[in-house]
């Protein structure tokens, strides 16, 4: 017993370790994508390669390895829900997982990804696909070597979806997503046979610290704590924490729009709020974060969407944002700005999409993704395979390729597959979640009303937050809401547009 207390110290001591290392990693990332001058951009990209070595080299280490094999028999012994037991299952498994890959193969897909981040950052604006199409080559053959490092697989992309989501299958995501579009398409077809929802207004200039200063209540409101956090400004928004006790979120305050800043501030204070509620306990170990790419995106959508969007949020805030904006809301009601931020549109940014359409595009990555891996799609018929996706599933198509294939940085800041299928997770797991906090306490949408939001956070915190990555995606979902199932999701939408659009 006592020698499993003592490996058990020097396994905590080892993590710590990393923690610290990735810690450092995230304040350094944070700095570059906020407030570095362009000159530190050259150093800073290898201080944080360093550093990404440095951490895989501490979690690969053979001496984790055989204390985790040791302390394996003792996991057993303790009862499930233990948190040594998880942290010692979790570790395992994370080690196992990083061991399968080569330190060569780690540094080169740092490296390679890296450099083609930096091209696209040039190539988009440039509208240039042919500049990118040898890295995307490259970055193909590394999506294989690193799939192939978990060989066998049922199919070549299951490797980079588990790493994401563990416990999904390309079959899984492939079953859900048709069952998802049979039941969109036609609702999208209904609502845009109608006449579009009038949001001129949303575009127009809305002064940012304006628009920061009404933010900053709502996500305060929320449950986004800033004395273990703040709010700074960046090109792409995101959320990074640092450790417990800092987490940070960032947005943007693009020219003539209101909902841009808006909902990307709720969007990454949902990601935020999950970090900031995990157990203090697990800081310093793999515990300390949240469980999959799907149940992080399902936090940031549901306070973005489920109750950013919702009738009773503007019911409290929209007379509060109208004293902001007088002028720019002048003879604007309520339910006009409420059909405003909720206007559905065949559209070419997914970023921008509506709750209905959004899955769509998702839907034509995924795919685009499939294809590409398993070599029925070369990378230079990508860009047309792109717009005949978006002319065929939403009837639009992009002028140029800069909001075609270049769009999102996905391709070309991370291997190619498994990167976007969280997305529509998070919406199916967002209803999910919000249903299930609601059939426990029917209370929550008057308290939404109020502006107040504290049954629904701490039903969160008690339910997913505090948990961390002790439990996978899989047995938090067993223990909320049973199974990943589409169902809550249609009938959430089907009931909001159908009021909306009295369909
Ligand atoms: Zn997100």
């Amino acid at each position: 017993m006592t020698d499993y207390t003592a490996k058990l110290q020097a396994l905590r001591a080892h993590l710590a370790e990393v923690s610290l290392l990735n810690g450092i990693s995230a304040a350094l990332y944070w700095d570059q994508m906020t407030y570095m001058p362009r000159g530190g951009a050259a150093v800073r990209s290898k201080q944080l390669a360093y550093l990404s070595q440095q951490t895989h080299a501490r979690f690969t280490d053979p001496a984790l390895g055989k204390l985790l094999d040791d302390l394996m028999p003792y996991a057993e012994s303790l009862p499930a829900d233990s948190d040594d037991a998880a942290l010692i299952r979790v570790t395992h498994r994370e080690y196992q997982r990083a061991v399968k890959v080569p330190a060569e193969l780690v540094a080169a897909i740092a490296q390679h990804t890296s450099e083609t981040y930096q091209v696209w950052t040039e190539a988009r604006p440039a509208n240039d696909f042919s500049r990118l199409q040898p890295y995307l080559e490259q970055t193909l053959n590394l999506s294989y070597r690193y799939a192939e490092c978990f060989a066998p697989y049922d199919h070549v992309a299951d490797p980079l979806i588990d790493a994401a989501d563990y416990g999904m299958k390309a079959d899984d995501i492939k079953a859900l997503f048709s069952q998802l579009r049979a039941a969109l398409v036609p609702l999208a077809q209904a609502i845009t046979d109608q006449a579009p929802a009038d949001d001129t207004f949303l575009h127009q200039h809305y002064p940012s610290e304006d628009i920061e200063r009404f933010t900053t209540d709502v996500i305060k409101r929320f449950g986004y704590d800033f004395e273990r956090g703040r709010l700074d400004k960046t090109a792409h928004p995101f959320a990074v924490r640092l450790n417990s006790g800092d987490v940070r979120i960032t947005t943007r305050y693009p020219e003539n729009t209101l909902s841009d800043p808006l909902f990307s501030t709720l969007h990454e204070a949902g990601h935020a709020m999950y970090e900031q509620g995990i157990k203090a306990d697990y800081e310093g170990t793999p515990l300390a974060a949240g469980t999959s790419a799907g149940v992080h995106e399902s936090q940031s959508r549901l306070w973005e969407n489920v109750v950013g969007r919702s009738y009773a949020f503007w019911q409290y805030f929209y007379p509060h944002l109208l004293s902001i904006f007088p002028r720019q809301l002048n003879g604007i009601s309520l339910d006009q700005f409420y059909r405003a931020v909720n206007k559905v549109e065949r559209s070419l940014i997914r970023t921008e999409a509506d709750e209905v359409t959004y899955n769509l595009h998702v839907m034509i990555r995924f795919d685009l993704e499939l294809q590409l891996l398993e070599g029925t799609l070369r990378i230079a018929d990508l860009p047309e395979a792109w717009h005949a996706r978006y002319q065929a599933d939403l009837g639009v198509r992009a002028p140029d390729d800069r909001d075609g294939v270049l769009q999102d940085v996905h391709w070309y800041g991370m291997l190619i597959g498994g990167a976007f299928q969280s997305y529509t997770l998070g919406n199916i797991l967002a209803a999910q979640f919000y249903a299930k906090a609601l059939s426990e306490h029917p209370e929550i949408p008057d308290e939404i009303g109020r502006g107040e939001f504290s049954t629904l956070h701490s039903w969160l915190r008690e339910n997913i937050y505090q948990h961390g990555s002790k439990y996978t995606a899989p047995e938090l979902i067993a223990r909320t809401v049973g199974k990943l199932d589409v169902t809550p999701y249609l009938t959430y939408l089907r009931q909001k547009y159908g009021a909306l659009y009295r369909l």
